[in-house]
């Protein structure tokens, strides 16, 4: 119903308005979401969990991992969504006009100060940008921002947050369901291509020619991927690469459902393969529909070719 510089003009009416209410965090800092919270993200600092440690370092009492500011305002999870309350308005203008595909883009975060045992944390949020429309790998779409302000149970301020999505109209809409479509019927719309860099090349020639190459440390002699400058062990510039031998087994995976991209099926499962040289790997699989993954299934390697000259590793189950 809306023509796209109609979406933008109304979108723009948002930028400088509240982009929902404000909010207080449901529960003050705690010790132990923050301690669930390390240990979901590796973090093993003593202050954020121990109050004799925090003590040490100046504190008061256990503090709260700075990453985690906006983690306490978060709305409270739903399975049908938002509650009305906590919607994002000029979010939901771009579902309604089919830009229903989000994907977030840039979160970049400022502290003031450690937020303490006791806290209470509050935000208002303030949409500060609607971009034009622009053509990306996913889809056409907007980058939307949002400033949120953070501050204590005195109003005073503790930090801030820039949070953009792109609100992106996902081609497939416009297409049969997956389920019903031949590949016919797929949309034109070219597969996404990895970023080919001076550190990654030699990892996408060998897969051009199917091989699976695994970088190696020339100082300590470890395997690492993906591809990087430098060893994370010893931090050495010099490498070499060995061939992986193909044999790998099955270390995790998700099933993804959405968001739905072009040139996909779903429901889609992406693997965590680990290599039988020790080394892990993000890849899809072959004849591997989501009811037959197993954890620890043993797996072989083998290549996609996704159009003539540009291939893909993949993994299907061992014979
Ligand atoms: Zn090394």
């Amino acid at each position: 119903m809306n023509d796209v510089s109609d979406l933008y003009t109304q979108a723009r009416t948002w930028v400088g308005k509240q982009a929902t209410r404000p909010t207080t965090a449901r529960d003050p800092v705690n010790v132990p979401m923050v301690r669930r919270w390390c240990e979901a993200m590796g973090e093993t600092n003593p202050i954020f969990v121990d109050a004799d440690a925090a003590r040490a370092e100046g504190f008061a009492a256990p503090v709260s991992p700075p990453a985690m500011m906006e983690v306490w305002t978060m709305a409270q999870y739903r399975p049908g969504g938002r509650l009305k309350d906590d919607s994002i308005p000029v979010l939901e203008l771009f579902d309604n006009a089919g830009y229903t595909g989000v994907v977030a883009t840039n979160i970049e975060q400022e502290y003031d100060r450690y937020l303490v045992e006791g806290d209470t944390v509050s935000f208002t949020a303030v949409v500060d940008d609607v971009s034009e429309e622009k053509r990306t790998g996913l889809g056409i779409g907007h980058f939307v921002t949002i400033r949120y302000e953070f501050t204590d149970q005195n109003g005073e301020p503790v930090g801030r947050m820039l949070f953009r999505v792109l609100k992106f109209k996902p081609n497939l809409a416009q297409a049969p369901a997956p389920a019903v479509a031949d590949d016919a019927a797929k949309p034109a719309f070219p597969h996404p291509r990895p970023a080919i860099t001076h550190d990654n090349a030699f990892y996408w020639e060998g897969i051009a020619r199917r091989e699976l190459l695994i970088q190696k440390c020339s100082g300590c002699g470890e395997l690492r991927h993906p591809p990087g400058p430098a060893c994370p062990h010893c931090h050495s510039l010099e490498w070499d690469t060995v061939k992986a031998s193909g044999k790998a087994t099955l270390y995790s995976h998700v099933v993804m459902h959405q968001p739905r991209l072009p040139t996909f099926d779903y429901p889609l499962p992406v693997l965590l393969v680990e290599l039988e040289e020790g080394v892990r790997m993000v890849a899809n699989g072959i004849d591997l529909p989501a009811d037959k993954l197993a954890i620890g299934m043993k797996l072989d390697l083998d290549f996609i070719e996704i159009e003539p000259g540009y291939l893909l590793p993949a993994f299907r189950p061992s014979r």
